[in-house]
């Protein structure tokens, strides 16, 4: 039920388009029974021979219902499908605005193909909601008050005719469908997120998968997975023509109902004979607003299942709780203190980090070297918020870290990790995602320092190259120097460089290292390595134990 009540929200704002849209697809269905009952009058009118004159005004209604049908058909499916598609872009913004404060902590439980699947195939799925939920029982009711009240102006036992079948294949055959349908709304979604999260996996993983042999396993997977949603869809198909079916059937038992009740009313006098074709065929197509009645459930429940899958990763609480009354504060200096810092990613696990001290002054360099496993990259963590720690405190620039929102301390931080990513756009594009208003001369600064700049000269687009999924068309080496390029390029107070020089050339990387002073530029910095080159540069080292724990502190004793 609070799905549902979410859901009601989400489109509560567009009511009044929806209202109109379903007002169209009312008069459509009224033009369409128009047309038959107007039709059915004028040839029985027109059997009787009566002067044209007669006819003229039922020629004119044949006319104006077969228009207005079209019309009122077309602005019933642009209104409906432009609100709908108006409100899935807003419940995709309101997805991923929710989820990116979650990144990467509160996510890590997460497959990639599940958020992927989630953001594209549950939204799309939300559609239904309102196009073949909400709409089609409002739309039936009025017709069935409608034809009712048309029905009894001639007889009131049709009426109450129409009104019995109308309600039996209304009500009658969605609840038959339901219970053949049980849970198939609900599978549907679980199969198609599990296919797609299984497939973003293969794609991502295609290379291991092939060099390690397991890509049979993994297409026997998708096969099962496409097997299973193919049976799914198949059961869902048939069930659908069961319920046109049975809907067709009601409707023809209708017709041939009122003409046994409504023949000897004729024959009495109690009806004149040119209304009967009229009233059992108008009854007869009020039955189109039925058709889309029986899958409702299914509908309902393909929807409800969707939405509990957002709205359960949306009610996700972040890692780091943003405070909405953070005091307004500038950073004066680049200074960094941790005092008695200790960390573990969850209760029940290991302490990660322990009792961690740390002073460095403005535009000092800093090494923290470990062995792998220390906690080195969970300091780093923690020291842009991707992660809450409760045991000992960190300050920047004098502040309490935690009394600064998120937001703005990333701000104060370049930093180039393990797995920078690279979009798949232009060298330029990649580099100003640092700082969109760089201008060319930075940007071939930046490129300078990170000794990319003389191979991007090479490149026949030059900085307009494209570099290919997360940087595919370059190598190991150059997709470093770009990430290195970038993080310089952000003019940030603070630098991070977690093993940037990993994948690196020798030459390279010693290059770099002779040059820290210069590319660090005063920044107090941050280096993360487990090799031992290039530490002269730094003027302290922070070394970890593989418990987290502080083997070495201080200044540089080489
Ligand atoms: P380093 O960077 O020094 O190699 P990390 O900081 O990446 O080490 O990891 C330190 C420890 O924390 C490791 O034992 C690792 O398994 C654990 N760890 C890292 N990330 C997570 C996480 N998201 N959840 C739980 N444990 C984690």
């Amino acid at each position: 039920m609070p799905v549902l009540f979410k859901l009601l929200k989400l489109v509560a704002p567009n009511w009044k388009a929806m209202a109109l849209a379903t007002f169209f697809s009312f008069l459509t269905i009224a033009s369409n029974i128009g047309l038959l009952a107007v039709s059915a009058l004028l040839i029985a009118r027109a059997a009787l021979h009566p002067p044209i004159l007669y006819l003229m005004p039922l020629i004119v209604g044949v006319r104006f219902f077969g228009i207005s049908r079209a019309v009122f058909r077309y602005l019933e499916r642009y209104i409906s499908h432009k609100t709908t598609f108006g409100i899935l872009k807003e419940i995709r913004v309101w997805f991923y605005s929710c989820l990116e404060p979650l990144a990467p902590a509160a996510l890590s439980g997460y497959r990639r193909g599940e958020l992927l699947s989630n953001l594209v195939n549950n939204v799309e799925t939300l559609k239904h909601f309102y196009l073949r939920v909400l709409a089609p029982p409002a739309t039936a009711l009025v017709i069935l008050m409608v034809t009712s009240a048309f029905l009894a102006r001639f007889e009131i036992k049709l009426a109450l005719t129409f009104f019995f079948f109308y309600v039996l294949a209304g009500i009658g055959t969605p609840i038959l469908i339901k219970i053949l349908i049980s849970g198939v709304g609900q599978q549907l979604v679980k199969v198609t997120t599990a296919l797609n999260a299984h497939l973003v996996d293969c794609i991502q993983g295609m290379t291991e998968l092939t060099v390690f042999g397991h890509k049979e396993r993994y297409e026997q997977e998708t096969r099962k997975l496409g097997k299973k949603l193919v049976g799914l869809q198949g059961h869902e198909a048939g069930l659908t023509g069961l319920a046109n079916t049975l809907t067709g059937l009601l409707a023809n038992l209708t017709l041939w109902t009122l003409l046994v009740l409504a023949i000897p009313l004729v024959e009495k006098g109690e009806l004149e004979g040119i209304y009967l074709a009229m009233l059992v065929l108008a009854a007869y197509s009020g039955f189109e607003a039925i058709y889309p009645l029986p899958l409702i459930t299914k509908n309902l429940e393909e929807s409800l299942a969707a939405g509990k899958n957002l709205i359960q990763i949306t009610a996700i609480q972040p890692q780091v709780q943003e405070n909405l009354a953070y005091p307004t504060c500038q950073l004066q200096e680049a200074s960094l203190r941790i005092e008695g810092l200790s960390f573990r990613y969850d209760e029940n696990e290991p302490w990660v980090l322990q009792n961690i001290n740390l002073e460095l002054l403005p535009g000092e360099r800093l090494a923290i070297i470990g062995p792998s496993g220390a906690g080195k990259s969970t300091l780093i963590n923690l020291l842009l918020r991707f992660w809450e720690y409760e045991k000992g405190k960190i300050y920047l620039g004098g502040y309490d870290l935690k009394s600064l929102p998120p937001e703005l301390v990333r701000s104060y931080f370049s930093v180039v990790s393990q797995q920078t990513h690279l979009f798949n756009a232009t060298v330029k594009e990649n580099l100003l995602l640092a700082k969109p208003t760089a201008t060319p001369e930075e940007i071939i600064a930046a490129c300078q320092k990170a000794h990319l700049h003389d191979f991007i000269e090479t490149l026949p687009r030059g900085y307009e190259t494209y570099i290919g999924e997360k940087g595919l068309k370059l190598s190991g080496g150059q997709r470093q120097r770009l990430a290195i390029a970038r993080a310089l390029l952000k003019d940030a107070p603070f630098l991070i460089l977690d093993e940037a020089t990993n994948g690196l050339d020798a030459v390279t990387e010693r290059e770099l290292w002779q040059e820290l002073a210069k590319i660090t530029g005063g920044k107090t910095t941050l280096i993360i390595t487990h090799r031992l080159t290039g530490l002269e540069k730094v003027d302290k080292i922070l070394r970890l134990n593989e418990k987290g724990q502080i083997k070495e502190n201080g200044p540089l004793s080489y």
